[in-house]
């Protein structure tokens, strides 16, 4: 059976065809975006199911049908938790994946254009690519989006939507200043450009001050999506949209003809857990060992590998991006698998067709032990030296 067109253009996921083969006893994998199982909440989680268990009758709402917004007690303590100001509400998702399909599915018609930083977010390129939306990419700088370029997009009059992760991107680790903030949030409002702000790895900060939404400054022509997968269980699928109340009221209705609502029995695990377990506390412990994971890698590429490439340092996240002076990252990845490391080569970051100079790695440090990391860097150095002296 011959697919729908847009079905043939979908890139495929170049990662996972990575993570499939890194699968082998002994390769070491920088390569997924997983956050370690160690910080999951399980017994938070455990307990919750003991209720359940334990009062079936009781429970017995959580596997009826529900209402398309969300399960009522979790959204309440969103409210709060995710600082949902007047006028603003809040729709869960599957995960933040889903936020991106309804907004695009809600505000954008085929052919219409979406602005988004390049290198860019594999999962949003997915999206864009299904629905069939032209992509215009803009060039990613130390403190954030190219402005010039921008502005120059913006003033065209086409370009209806701009996709953004202001808070330690995927795949590079880069986080906007404020400066770069605010001017986008003017240059959204004065062309009436939908800015889409993708934030899940925001909570994940090591160092240096919290920063606005860019959302907080034009919240009028803005939505935010959340997550729970970094910070919670990616296995849950739980991530928010919030927008004001008309922009989101549409978007209530796409979700409910997509898939009339998600999964309840989640979302009263999740309740439990933000509710009655200490998530500030939880935050911190997973941000503190994420920071020394990172330091771990930071250091080791320093020692090992600073004089094939160079990364920013990065104050969050879950991701390193290492660009290399001269060998080519596609055929470095290639001979990382075949010498027991996996990671990813930059420019599957790339939207289809578009021409880049990039040559860089995406190197993941959430999920390895930091002996590990030690060992990652170590074979990533090998490989160099021995690429470099052919
Ligand atoms: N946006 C970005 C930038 C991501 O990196 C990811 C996951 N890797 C997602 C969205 C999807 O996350 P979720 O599990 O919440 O759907």
């Amino acid at each position: 059976m011959k697919t729908a067109r847009l079905v043939e253009s979908l890139p495929t996921s170049y990662i996972r065809e990575i993570l499939q083969a890194a699968t082998a006893a002994d390769c070491l994998s920088l390569a997924g975006g997983l956050p370690d199982p160690k910080y999951f909440p399980l017994d938070a989680t455990a307990e919750a199911l003991q209720l359940v268990a334990d009062s079936p009758s009781v429970h017995g709402h959580l596997f009826q049908y529900a209402s398309t917004r969300g399960y009522q007690p979790l959204i309440d303590h969103l409210q709060t938790q995710l600082s949902v100001g007047a006028g603003h509400e809040l729709l869960m998702t599957n995960g933040s994946q889903q936020g991106i399909d309804l907004a695009v599915r809600t505000y954008l018609n085929q052919g219409d254009e979406v602005a988004l930083e390049v290198p860019a977010y594999l999962g949003a390129l997915q999206v864009f690519a299904l629905a069939g939306v032209r992509v215009r990419p803009i060039p990613q700088l130390p403190n954030g989006p190219d402005l010039e370029a921008l502005r120059k997009v913006f003033e065209t009059g086409r370009c209806k939507m701009f996709y953004t992760v202001p808070d330690f991107h995927n795949p590079t680790g880069c986080c906007w200043s404020l400066e770069v903030r605010t001017e986008v949030a003017r240059l959204c409002r004065k062309h009436g450009v939908l800015l889409l702000e993708d934030a899940p790895y925001r909570d994940i900060r090591f160092h240096g001050e919290n920063l606005p939404l860019v959302s907080d400054f034009c919240s009028d022509v803005a939505i935010v999506l959340s997550s729970f997968s970094k910070t919670a269980m990616p296995g849950l699928r739980l991530g928010a949209v919030v927008a004001g109340k008309k922009l989101l009221a549409p978007m209530l209705r796409v979700k409910q003809a997509v898939d009339l609502h998600t999964n309840t029995l989640g979302q009263f695990l999740l309740a439990e857990f933000l509710v009655k377990g200490n998530y500030v506390a939880h935050i911190a412990n997973l941000c503190r060992n994420y920071h020394a994971k990172y330091e771990a890698l930071h250091a080791a590429l320093e020692l090992h590998t600073a004089e094939f490439g160079f990364h920013r340092p990065v104050q969050g996240g879950m991701f390193i991006w290492f660009v290399l002076h001269e060998l080519d990252a596609t055929l470095v990845a290639q001979r990382c698998l075949e010498r027991g490391l996996a990671v990813v080569p930059g420019g599957v970051f790339f939207p289809a067709g578009e021409k880049h100079s990039i040559n860089a790695l995406r190197l993941n440090f959430s999920y390895l032990a930091i002996s590990q990391l030690e060992e990652a860097a170590a074979r990533l150095a090998a490989v160099l030296r021995e690429l470099s002296a052919c």
